[in-house]
């Protein structure tokens, strides 16, 4: 754990440099507008430890799989997130010497992420070498009203000194992936030009040949006034730049805007891309740097007024579950079907792809509830796009007829992952895509999703389970042998609980979709018979075949769901038997000695006990409960989340607050010593699951919006927002009442505490807590 950032509500705020931080601060205070993002490398030539990086969404790369042991079935390729060209480049140079904040005395330093309006800002006095000391002041935003615009304002300013000041702006194409196997160059530059302040290059990326065009044009003003200078162009293969000099008299205060036009063959005709990025270029220009970021300002304000949580009372947790709120909204805005939710979204390169199961277990119901519905839609169409692919990796691992697996990571559809005990056994992702669907119709009410889409997937991903089961004549039960559960410290298990629970939902499930499509849209019904060469008779028989008689492990004694076969046969400890030195202990145990704990890295069975927690009376949630939580090391940032949500359900809130303060501040506070390789974008959807979920008890049940609140000791209050169905609820919560306000025209079914209430559009309702509360 490493805290050097100031608490504060709506700002991340470093005060004083200090070369150590910086590539932990580059992930922090990245930027993102969904479209692109970037971590936040100084503009300026900075000779310190630094990851480059620059992110443009669905542009990737297929880096050719390096594994030491080939085994039939791996993918080819690992789809990795492209660090792309650089366009934030301003040298300054003083008098020939280097502004390099790893070389100068840094007299002061701040540094600020403005998550309310949603840009960074920077200012530093430093000294140079020479003794020449200089302020500046820097802006940065990446437009989320125009997503194909970047912008900067920098400014120096000599303190004791006058002197000739020589600015370059660029845009260099020479960027490497630091995570590329073979060390090799991902993208070429095809084309480029520059004239006077204004340089394009056009590149595209080996193997998948997107293009990308990068425009940048710089304007230069002295103390606010716009001044005519002349340009000196600098162009290479992979690298253009435009350099002037200035001489600048002590206390005298010279500003560059440089603003960026970022295309992509996404969205533009190859052909017309650098046109395209040319007239994106001008416009930005023309509208200038104030009025850009005063509409990028005001749409940030908008989408705060409704994704934001007020914490009163607790302003670290304010800051955190902002934070988390403001990256996820950074990484996806969900316009486009195409784009998904990378686990460390722009902010790094590691783990490579955009899509995990993350998106479906724990980034939807944040943006089911926070945003258009459109947007978890596509996150669900994404998906639905991919299923001939899924087909296709299942077929490739010797499954048939329809049977789908949809991958463990991916880009397009196709699975990149290369560990054996993922890419083919961690197969519960498949139940995770099946669950989302039925988390979106149960939430948003828009059940023709299932005939106009879902119902295909989930056939498909029944199938699967349907093969990949088999009857044990031992056990006279259906079993499913070699699979990994979410709880990744156990690879290659028998009847992992948590798969067998989702696989046997998901067929149950899909028999109610069928049901349900077959009655409502016969026509489209018989569409989709014929599409998918569906014998409904026969296979929906054998669905049944196994959900009567699926096999769960679970301990009569104890009462508990056993992770899988064997797992009681491993030694029994508790996390608060070991050695504090020895945690992580993915970083201190071999391999082996993990797989052979009872060590749970991330929920599993609880995972189960999650979703499906209707199935289950509160005392079996409590055993279940204690014995894993005391057993699970949480090395998976997507864990504490789980467990606060089922804490809180059990009353545990000391717990509850424990665990949610833990993912709330994961990134912010470094807890797990990686954040300088990124931040967990996807796990900060758990976050606020934490909260809405955990604290708020927010379910969904038979149509209706279920809220149980409860507040830690220390909040004075908390509110949230969220749509459900046709309405707009905010709900705050202290100790004395809960409030919902209807902010729509339409009114919301709500079972508050257990009891039925009936809202009104654009009406009130409080509820005192301490007569209603639940218990
Ligand atoms: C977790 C997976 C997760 C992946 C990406 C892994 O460490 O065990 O459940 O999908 O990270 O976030």
């Amino acid at each position: 754990m490493h805290n050097y950032l100031k608490t504060d509500p709506w700002n991340i705020v470093e005060e004083g440099f200090d070369p150590q931080n910086q590539r932990s601060s580059e992930s922090i205070f990245s930027l993102g507008n969904g479209k692109m993002g970037q971590r936040a490398n100084f503009e300026e030539h900075y000779s310190g430890k630094s990851l480059q990086g620059n992110y443009i969404a669905g542009v990737y790369y297929p880096d050719k799989t390096k594994v030491g042991w080939w085994k039939n079935g791996y993918p080819e390729y690992f789809a990795k997130v492209l660090n792309a060209p650089k366009w934030i480049g301003l040298d300054i140079l003083i008098d020939d010497e280097q502004l390099d904040l790893a070389k100068c005395t840094v007299l002061s330093f701040k540094r600020i992420l403005n998550m309310r309006e949603g840009f960074l800002y920077r200012n530093f006095v430093v000294k140079l070498p020479s003794g020449r000391e200089i302020k500046a002041e820097v802006w940065r935003f990446l437009s989320i009203v125009r997503q194909e615009v970047g912008a900067i304002r920098y400014s120096v300013t000599p303190l004791n000194f006058s002197g000739k000041v020589s600015v370059t702006s660029s845009i260099d194409g020479a960027v490497k992936n630091a995570d590329s196997n073979y060390d090799e160059y991902f993208w070429d530059v095809i084309a480029h030009d520059i004239s006077a302040d204004k340089g394009f290059l056009l590149s595209r990326t080996r193997k998948t040949e997107f293009d990308v065009c990068i425009g940048s044009q710089i304007i230069p003003f002295i103390d606010g006034v716009e001044i005519q200078v002349s340009f000196e162009s600098i162009e290479r293969s992979d690298y253009v730049g435009s350099v002037f000099n200035y001489p600048l008299e002590k206390g005298r205060e010279l500003t560059v805007c440089k603003y960026a036009s970022v295309l992509s063959s996404l969205y533009h005709d190859k052909k017309k891309l650098r046109m395209n990025a040319e007239k994106v270029l001008e416009d930005a220009v023309q509208i200038g740097f104030e009025s850009l970021l005063e509409e990028h300002k005001k749409a940030w304000i908008d989408k705060w007024e409704h994704s934001d949580i007020i914490i009163k009372g607790d302003e670290a947790a304010q800051q955190g579950i902002r934070f988390n709120i403001f990256q996820l909204n950074q990484t996806y805005n969900g316009d486009d079907e195409r784009l998904n939710v990378g686990p460390k979204g722009f902010t790094g390169e590691k783990y490579g792809g955009s899509t995990y199961w993350d998106t479906e277990a724990y980034c939807l119901p944040f943006f089911l509830c926070t945003a258009s519905f459109r947007v978890s839609r596509n996150l669900l169409i994404y998906r639905y796009k991919h299923l001939e692919k899924a087909i296709q990796n299942a077929h490739k691992l010797g499954f048939k007829d329809g049977a789908a697996l949809f991958p463990m990571v991916t880009m397009n559809g196709e699975e990149c992952h290369n560990e054996w005990e993922i890419t083919f056994e961690e197969i519960h992702r498949n139940g995770a895509i099946a669950y989302a669907i039925y988390n979106y119709i149960r939430h948003t009410g828009d059940k023709e999703y299932l005939s106009e889409y879902g119902l295909e997937v989930l056939i498909g991903i029944s199938r699967f389970w349907m093969q990949r089961v088999n009857f044990s004549s031992e056990k006279n039960k259906y079993v499913m042998l070699g699979v990994t559960g979410p709880n990744e410290y156990e690879n290659n298990v028998n009847n992992n609980w948590y798969t067998n629970t989702i696989a046997v939902w998901t067929l149950k499930y899909t028999l109610k979709a069928i049901d349900f499509v077959r009655d409502a849209h016969p026509d489209k019904y018989s569409k989709i018979i014929k599409q998918c060469a569906f014998s409904e008779n026969s296979e929906t028989k054998d669905w049944q075949e196994i959900i009567q008689n699926m096999y769960f492990p679970f301990d009569e004694a104890s009462g508990i769901f056993i992770q899988q076969d064997g797992y009681m046969d491993k030694v029994q400890m508790r996390t608060d038997e070991l050695e504090p030195s020895e945690r992580p202990i993915n970083q201190h145990w071999s391999w082996d000695r993990i797989l052979r704990s009872c060590f749970i890295k991330q929920a599993d069975v609880l995972q189960g006990i999650y979703l499906f927690e209707d199935q289950y009376d509160t005392q079996t949630i409590i055993r279940n409960f204690d014995f894993y939580e005391s057993r699970t090391v949480h090395e998976s940032s997507l864990s504490p989340c789980t467990h606060a949500i089922l804490a809180a359900r059990i009353g545990k809130m000391e717990k509850a607050y424990q665990l949610y303060l833990r993912t709330s501040r994961l990134d912010l506070d470094d807890y797990n010593n990686e954040v300088h390789e990124g931040l967990h974008i996807t796990s900060m959807a758990g976050t606020w699951m934490s909260v809405v979920e955990g604290f708020g008890g927010k379910r969904v049940r038979d149509d209706k919006l279920v809220l149980n609140p409860q507040i830690p000791d220390k909040w004075e209050s908390y509110s949230f927002k969220i749509n459900f169905r046709k309405s707009l609820l905010k709900i705050t919560v202290s100790s004395g009442e809960v409030r919902i306000q209807n902010e729509s025209d339409i009114a919301a079914e709500l079972l508050i505490y257990g009891q039925h209430f009936s809202l009104s559009g654009n009406k009130d309702l409080s509820v005192n807590r301490k007569e209603l509360a639940y218990k």
